[in-house]
């Protein structure tokens, strides 16, 4: 029976596990390339039983990379100007990537939904990211990620239990 990780111990649970996620990907690097549909019906097993209201983790910790397009459709529903928007909420990191001001992000609520939710940055939509095209490409970033998303924790932990086919 699937139950939600308490995301307060995430990281150390994650920590504990990185080795052996790491030398599954050694072992079966070929193997990992041609999994993407076991590991897509994972994800949206986990997805399902997952309330990502009782987390927003990501929304707290992590700071998506957002785009002048994101600026564009976040202008909006805020009714402002994409330069005020930049002005008051973003800022330039040290990767010259643009990210919110600081986090947690500034359209989160107390009741962990988000304010701009139908105009949010599209990394945001796509975060956590297991469900897409060639997972292999990002096994490294889901071990990282894994520290902060309970859905990415359980995506690794089913898929390097995994039997060989
Ligand atoms: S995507 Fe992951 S980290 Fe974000 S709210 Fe959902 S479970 Fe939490
Ligand atoms: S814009 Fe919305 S979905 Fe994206 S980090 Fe902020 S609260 Fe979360």
């Amino acid at each position: 029976m699937y139950k939600q990780i308490d995301f307060n111990i995430l990281s150390d649970l994650a920590k504990k596990r990185e080795p052996e996620w790491k030398r599954f990907l050694t072992k079966n690097k070929k193997r990992i390339e041609k999994m993407d549909t076991k590991i897509h019906e994972i994800h949206s097993e986990i997805s399902k039983k997952t309330n990502c209201l009782e987390c927003a983790n990501c929304c707290r910790a992590l700071g998506p990379r957002i785009t002048d397009k994101d600026v564009e459709r976040m202008a909006k529903p805020l009714r402002m100007k994409t330069s005020e928007v930049i002005s008051k909420y973003l800022r330039i990191d040290e990767d010259g990537d643009m990210v919110f001001l600081s986090m947690p992000c500034p359209f989160l609520g107390n009741d962990n939904y988000c304010s701009i939710y139908e105009s949010r940055p599209k990394a945001c939509r796509e975060y956590p990211h297991t469900d897409r095209k060639r997972f292999y490409q990002i096994y490294n970033l889901s071990i990282k990620n894994a520290s902060t998303c309970p859905i990415v924790y359980e995506v690794m932990e089913r898929l390097t239990a995994t039997p060989n086919p």
